[in-house]
C-alpha cells in the first residue's frame, strides 16, 4: 500500500475545514436538528417507481407549477436544490466572493464558502441578537460582498432580523442579499417575498426540511430569472431525485394539515418559553422559529445530562456563552424535556 498523506494532499482550505457536525446520538426524544416531529403520510404516484431506471425531470417542472402556485411566484423565478444547503453552494460557486454574514449564524454559509476558497466576512450580531447595522453597512463598504445571507429568522439566535435593517443592507449592496427564511413558516413576521419583484438583488431560500419534509431534500431559491439562470449554470444534472420529486409534488397537496402542525408548534413554543422562563438558571431567547435557544449554567453539563436523561438537544455553548438550544416537539415530547431539564440541572442525571 502505498503511505499518501491526504492532509497533505488537500487544498490548503480545506486543510483546517471542519464539517458540519451530524451526530446522531440515539435518545428518546430527538429535538436537535430543527425538524417537524410530525409525520405527514404521503404516497407519492406509484407510476414514479415504474419509471425508476430513468434518470429524474431534471427541470423538476411538475414541483416547480406547484410551489408557484403556492407562493406566487413564476416558475422562472425558481430554482430547487437537494435542500436548501445545495442552494447556498451553487450561489457560492456561482458567484464567489467575498461573503458576507453575521455570527452566529447558520454554519454552512461559512463551511462553503471555506470549501470553495472564498474569503468569508463575519460581523457579530449586537446584544439583542439583531444586525449590527453600522458594522455591516461598514463591512459592504469596504468589500464590496458577492454575496450576503441574513437568516431570518436567524438560526440558532431565532430571532428575526429588524426589516428595516435588512432593506438598508438590500438597497446599500451591489452584491446580492439572500433572505434565508428556512424558518419563516413559523414566524409572525410575512418575510421577504413580498419585495422580490422590487429589488433584483434579493434572494431568497426556503426549504421543506422545518416542515415536515426533511428527509426528502427539497430547498427553493427564489430571485429575479436572469440571476436563477446564473445559479442554473452551475447546478448538476438532475440535482432532485424522482422519489422527492415526487413525495413533494404530494406535500404541497396536504397545505392545510401542514398549516395546522405549525400552529401547534408555534402555540408549543409558547408554552415551552413560558416554562423555560420558570425555571431557576435558565433563560430563554424569545423564537419565531420552530427551536428556542436558552440559557443554562454548566451548559456542557446540562447538555450532557440531558442525553443520559433520553433527551438530545443542540449544544451551542461554543458559539453562544452557555447556550442550549431546543427544538420544539409534540406536546408529549416537549413536557418529557422540561422534566429531562428540571432533572438535569438538579444533578441527578
Ligand atoms: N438555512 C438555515 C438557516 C438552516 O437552519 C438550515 C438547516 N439547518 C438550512 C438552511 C438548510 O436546510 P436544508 O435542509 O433545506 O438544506
Amino acid at each position: 500500500m502505498k503511505d499518501i498523506d491526504f492532509l497533505k494532499l488537500v487544498k490548503s482550505n480545506i486543510r483546517s475545514l471542519r464539517p458540519y457536525e451530524t451526530k446522531e446520538i440515539p435518545c428518546r426524544v430527538k429535538l436537535d436538528a430543527n425538524e417537524s416531529p410530525y409525520c405527514i403520510d404521503i404516497t407519492p404516484d406509484k407510476k414514479i417507481l415504474q419509471r425508476i431506471n430513468r434518470y429524474p425531470d431534471p427541470e423538476a417542472v411538475k414541483l416547480k407549477k406547484a410551489i408557484s402556485m403556492a407562493l406566487k411566484v413564476n416558475s422562472a423565478n425558481i430554482l430547487l436544490g437537494n435542500g436548501s444547503d445545495e442552494l447556498i453552494y451553487y450561489l457560492i460557486t456561482a458567484f464567489g466572493g467575498p461573503v458576507l454574514y453575521p455570527i452566529p449564524t447558520f454554519s454552512m454559509y461559512g463551511i462553503i464558502s471555506q470549501a470553495l476558497g472564498e474569503k468569508n466576512i463575519e460581523i457579530p450580531l449586537n446584544e439583542d441578537f439583531d444586525l449590527d447595522i453600522d458594522n455591516m453597512l461598514a463591512a459592504i463598504k469596504k468589500y464590496n460582498p458577492k454575496l450576503i445571507f441574513l437568516s431570518s429568522p436567524n438560526n440558532p439566535t431565532g430571532n428575526c432580523f429588524s426589516a428595516e435593517r435588512i432593506l438598508k443592507i438590500i438597497e446599500t449592496s451591489k452584491g446580492i442579499v439572500i433572505a434565508d427564511e428556512a424558518y419563516q413558516p413559523f414566524s409572525s413576521d410575512k418575510g421577504f417575498l413580498p419585495l422580490l419583484k422590487d429589488y433584483r438583488n434579493l434572494a431568497i431560500l426556503r426549504t421543506l426540511s422545518k416542515i415536515g419534509f426533511a428527509g426528502l431534500r427539497v430547498g427553493f431559491l427564489l430571485a429575479d430569472k436572469d440571476l436563477i439562470n446564473e445559479v442554473n449554470k452551475v447546478r448538476l444534472p438532475f440535482n432532485l431525485n424522482a422519489l422527492s420529486q415526487a413525495v413533494a409534488l404530494e406535500a404541497f397537496k396536504n397545505k392545510r394539515l401542514i398549516e395546522s402542525q405549525i400552529k401547534n408548534i408555534t402555540s408549543e413554543r409558547e408554552r415551552l418559553f413560558e416554562e423555560l422562563s420558570r425555571i431557576n438558571n435558565v433563560s430563554p431567547y424569545p423564537s419565531e422559529a420552530n427551536f428556542i435557544l436558552f440559557k443554562t449554567k454548566n451548559a456542557d453539563i446540562v447538555f450532557k445530562k440531558l442525553i443520559k436523561n433520553g433527551v438530545l438537544v443542540r449544544n451551542l455553548s461554543s458559539v453562544v456563552k452557555d447556550s442550549l438550544r431546543v427544538t420544539i416537539g409534540t406536546h408529549g415530547e416537549n413536557n418529557f424535556f422540561i422534566k429531562a431539564l428540571k432533572k438535569s440541572i438538579g444533578g441527578k442525571a
